[in-house]
This record gives C-alpha cells, sequence and structure tokens, in this order.
C-alpha cells in the first residue's frame, strides 16, 4: 500500500543528517522543567505570530472550564492545502501526562525553528502538521495540585448537590498531595486506615477530599466506536496474551462515562477528523515507553479487510521505537495495543476504524527504574530514573486541631489516634518534569519527523470521510 520514499527525499534526508541542526534552543522555553497551560498558550500564540507563513492558530473547541483546546497547523502555506498529506498529533487526553504535552509542544517549536532546513521546509511543502499539545487542558491544569487523568465534566462524589465541592488542598503546606490515614504514632505502615485525601474538609461532612476536581470519566474511552464493547473477543481471560498493566479497574470500558462522543474534548477532536483529512496521526501519552497500533478492542485478523493497514502499522512503530531507544538510551516497545492490554473507543480505534488514518498511541515516558532481566518488556522499559521516596508524617490531636485546622472528632479519632499523611512519588512528581526531559522531548521530535516520513507526501493516501459522517 505505502510507496517507497523518492530518492529525491532520500538524497535531503543524508544531506540533513550530515548538517544537523539543533532545536533545543528552541524560544525560551526549557524543557528540563514542567510548563503551565498558560505558557503553552503564550508559546503557541508567539509561534502563530513569529512564523505566520507557515503557522495558523486556532481552537477546535472549549472544555467544560472554558479552556481552549489549542491547535497550531505548520505548513507551508504558500502551496495550495489539497496537495499535501496531513498528519495530527494529539497529546494530553490524560491530564496528568504531562510529558506528552511537553513533547508535542517542543515538537511544534522545533519544526518552526527548523522549517528554513532542507529536511523541514521539505516537510512543510508536502504535508500539513496538525499539533494539538493540550486536549485536555482542565485536566492538565488540575495536574498541577495532583496527577489527573481524568477532564473536569462537573461532578458531585459526596451527593450534596455541589459539584467539586471538597477539593484537594495542600493543608500541611509540604507543598504536596497526601493520602490521610488513622492511626496512633507506633501504628505500623499497613495497619494504618486510609480515611481520605489531603483537604480541610471543605463539605465539613468529615470525610476529606471526597469531592475532588476529576469527573473519574477516561476521555479515551469514549470515542464513538465500539463504544462500551466488553465481550469475548475483549476478554483478557479468552486471550491470554493479554496483559493488563496499570490494572484491571483502569482498562477496558473503566471510566466511559454515559455516552460515546459525548465530552466536548472528545466532540472537539471527532469534529477535527471528520473536517481535516489525514494520513496519520499520534495520540501521545506517559506511563509506559511504547508505540502501539490498533486495535484495542481486538487482536489482528488477517483474513479481516478492516485489518489491512495493521501490518503497515506495525512495520511502522517498530521503526519508530527502535528511533526513540536509539536517541535517548531508554527502551521503547512496539505492540499492538490490545496485546499490551485490551480497552475499547480508544481514539486510535476511532481514527483507524472511521477514517482509516493509520493511527498510533505513542506512550514517551515510563516512570521508575527499568529492570534489564524482567521478563516482562513493560519492566524493562522505563526512564530509568530515580523517583522520590514516600514521606510519612504523623500528626497528633493537638496538631491537628492546631495546625490542620481539623476536628479530631468530627474524623472519627479515638484517643490517642491520630493521622499519618503520606505523599507517595506519584503526589510528589505531579506538576513536575522528571530528568532528562529535555532528551525526550528530543527524542519524540526525532520519532515524529520519521513518523510524517511513513507517509507519501503531496495528497490524500488512506483518509476516508464516512457518509454518516459529512
Ligand atoms: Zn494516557
Amino acid at each position: 500500500m505505502k510507496k517507497l520514499l523518492s530518492t529525491v527525499l532520500a538524497i535531503i534526508m543524508v544531506v540533513s543528517m550530515i548538517i544537523p541542526v539543533s532545536a533545543a534552543s528552541a524560544k525560551e522555553l526549557n524543557f528540563k522543567d514542567r510548563h503551565t497551560f498558560a505558557e503553552y498558550e503564550s508559546t503557541l500564540k508567539n509561534l502563530s505570530k513569529d512564523y505566520s507563513e507557515i503557522t495558523e492558530l486556532f481552537s477546535l473547541g472549549t472544555t467544560w472550564r472554558e479552556n481552549n483546546i489549542w491547535c497550531l497547523k505548520i505548513t507551508n502555506k504558500a502551496i495550495d492545502d489539497s496537495k499535501k498529506t496531513g498528519i495530527a498529533v494529539i497529546a494530553n487526553i490524560h491530564g496528568g501526562e504531562q510529558e506528552g504535552g511537553e513533547s508535542a509542544l517542543y515538537s511544534a517549536i522545533a519544526l518552526c525553528k527548523n522549517s528554513t532546513t532542507k529536511e523541514i521546509k521539505e516537510i512543510l511543502d508536502g504535508y500539513i502538521i496538525y499539533i494539538v499539545p493540550v486536549m485536555n487542558p482542565d485536566g492538565y491544569i488540575q495536574s498541577f495540585v495532583l496527577n489527573n487523568r481524568p477532564n473536569l465534566h462537573p461532578t458531585d462524589k459526596n451527593g450534596d448537590g455541589v459539584s467539586f465541592s471538597d477539593p484537594y488542598t495542600d493543608i500541611n503546606g509540604d507543598g504536596f498531595i497526601s493520602t490521610v490515614y488513622k492511626g496512633k504514632k507506633d501504628t505500623k505502615i499497613e495497619d494504618r486506615i486510609e480515611i481520605g485525601m489531603e483537604s480541610p474538609d471543605w463539605d465539613k461532612n468529615g470525610k476529606l477530599g471526597d469531592d475532588p476536581r476529576s469527573s473519574g470519566i477516561d476521555l479515551n474511552r469514549t470515542f464513538e466506536y465500539n463504544y462500551g464493547r466488553y465481550d469475548i473477543e475483549t476478554d483478557p481471560e479468552v486471550n491470554k496474551d493479554s496483559k493488563s498493566v496499570i490494572g484491571q479497574d483502569a482498562t477496558r470500558t473503566n471510566g466511559k462515562g454515559k455516552a460515546a462522543g459525548m465530552e466536548p474534548e472528545v466532540k472537539a477532536i471527532q469534529r477535527f477528523f471528520a473536517k481535516y483529512p489525514v494520513d496519520a496521526m499520534t495520540s501521545v501519552h506517559t506511563g509506559q515507553q511504547s508505540v502501539l497500533y490498533p486495535w484495542c478492542y481486538r487482536a489482528y485478523d488477517p483474513n479481516n479487510e478492516l485489518d489491512s493497514q495493521i501490518p503497515h502499522m506495525k512495520e511502522v512503530s517498530e521503526k519508530l521505537a527502535k528511533i526513540y531507544t536509539d536517541y535517548t538510551g531508554r527502551n521503547f516497545y512496539a505492540k499492538q495495543s490490545h496485546s499490551d492490554y485490551p480497552t475499547s473507543a480508544e481514539m486510535i480505534d476511532y481514527t483507524y476504524g472511521r477514517h482509516r488514518i493509520n493511527s498510533y498511541t505513542i506512550e514517551v515516558y515510563g516512570p521508575g527504574m527499568s529492570d534489564p532481566n524482567s521478563e516482562d518488556i513493560f519492566e524493562r522499559s522505563l526512564w530509568n530514573n530515580k523517583l522520590p521516596e514516600t514521606k510519612w508524617q504523623f500528626y497528633d490531636q493537638k496538631q491537628i486541631k492546631n495546625e490542620l485546622k481539623l476536628d479530631p472528632k468530627a474524623l472519627g479519632l479515638k484517643d490517642g489516634e491520630g493521622l499519618w499523611f503520606e505523599a507517595d512519588s506519584w503526589s510528589q512528581m505531579s506538576g513536575k518534569a522528571p530528568e532528562d526531559q529535555d532528551v525526550m522531548v528530543e527524542g519524540f521530535y526525532k520519532v515524529l519527523v520519521e513518523l510524517i516520513k511513513t507517509e507519501e507526501p503531496g495528497g490524500n493516501n488512506n483518509y476516508v470521510l464516512p457518509e454518516y459522517l459529512k
């Protein structure tokens, strides 16, 4: 199905490898750091002004909290769009997976900064690159308080008729949101009883943090394709090679919300793919280091016509994984998403299933130390960074009253009991960049440039727009 790259393009690739152009100084942002959503917005606006001949910034829609889902279109505007191939990068559907957003933002900057090099000029002549660095800005912003996967669809977990009425709040001033346990000063860790999450008990019901700013909806289970599907094909008991890496609760259809394609962020992305023809796309994530290709909901079936592009996507995924591994020195693997763990209604099943777009979930960062001897490819493919150790802090009843301003009786504490605050690595890393994030984002940029080249330049190759989406 795919034609070989033209000889001309191959020669240009070789020349550009001999004369490398560094994008490390792109703009003023330091990619060793984490950036706020406001910094993303100002950076994207600056790019659209500074590189107006190749960029256009527009909003795909707004979220529950009225934040914009920004899309930066990068292409040579002097050439007719109908003569170019579309490529889309959609990052940060999961709010807390901020390294994905950083990778996409860095790539937008690098494509602009390098736009006069032979390699990137050729790309901008033959392709249109659409970059959405933050698809879930509400979840992204909330993740500076505590890593938060869902969006902020108003939710009333404590049932008091007010949404988000007991949000997580740092009440002991250590900069982290802790899980709160009751117990005595000498109670062993395993015997401490979890009672909630750090908050001043805003709703005064004696339960800490029981209505946080999080909807519980996993946007990547709500696309309008095989929505809510759970049957024999997606059952890991039947597919023994399937293995959950983040726990059964978070996989398959869990967190699917109330209906398919109804969350504003998902609606915006589905509308985008109906309006702009693209031939390849990537949904950028973190949590592991891999390139995953469809299907998420079932295994590959060579006899099914719908699966005809899967061998191509498998080949591309393996190539991209190798590029990232070679550049970052961290292992990165390729797999069919379903054999990584089965889910349904993910973005890549939607884009491939509905539009025949070659679709890839790229996961750029697996936190923690790799175990090179593990039999599990996931364990062998982590970033190799030391995560902060869990911090425990005990408060007796006097401190609970005076320092935390909480009422020990309302919390049901008995004589001699106090509160244990646990700030684990997840909590301590919220809103912070892991070491070598600058290497990570540059690695993703290199992967993206190669991903673009796996599609023929100059026009529509495989995208279709079904009648029912017109
Ligand atoms: Zn994710």
